[in-house]
């Protein structure tokens, strides 16, 4: 019975596709809604710290005075894109990882 059900195997994995993409030359396309890093127009910021008040991981650190700067921490982050929701610019966007590889 137990040999049945191998050679079973043997003959559909002979027979069908791979089940696994050849890559680097088949590459897998991003799909929808897919949030794969966080990225930021800084010329549209105004510094305002709502991104880093809303972000649940403290990820984020903004400072208006003495000086203007936006700090992200790329390891806290767990992309659940509340900064990106909150942003009164928006200048800040998710976006896909896998249509950089290439
Ligand atoms: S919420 Fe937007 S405009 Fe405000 S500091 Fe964050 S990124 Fe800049
Ligand atoms: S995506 Fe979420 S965890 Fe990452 S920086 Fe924005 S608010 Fe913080």
């Amino acid at each position: 019975m137990k040999l049945f059900t191998i050679f079973k195997d043997i003959v559909r994995n002979t027979f069908s596709k791979p089940y696994t993409r050849n890559y680097p030359t088949e590459i897998r396309p991003s799909f929808e809604g897919e949030r794969g890093k966080l990225i930021i127009e800084g010329e549209k910021c105004i510094y305002c710290g709502i991104c880093a008040r809303k972000c649940p991981s403290n990820a984020l650190v903004v400072t208006k005075k003495p000086d203007q700067s936006w700090q992200f921490e790329r390891y806290r982050c767990i992309l659940c894109a509340a900064c990106v929701e909150a942003c009164p610019k928006k200048c800040l966007h998710m976006v896909s990882r896998l249509d950089e590889r290439g």
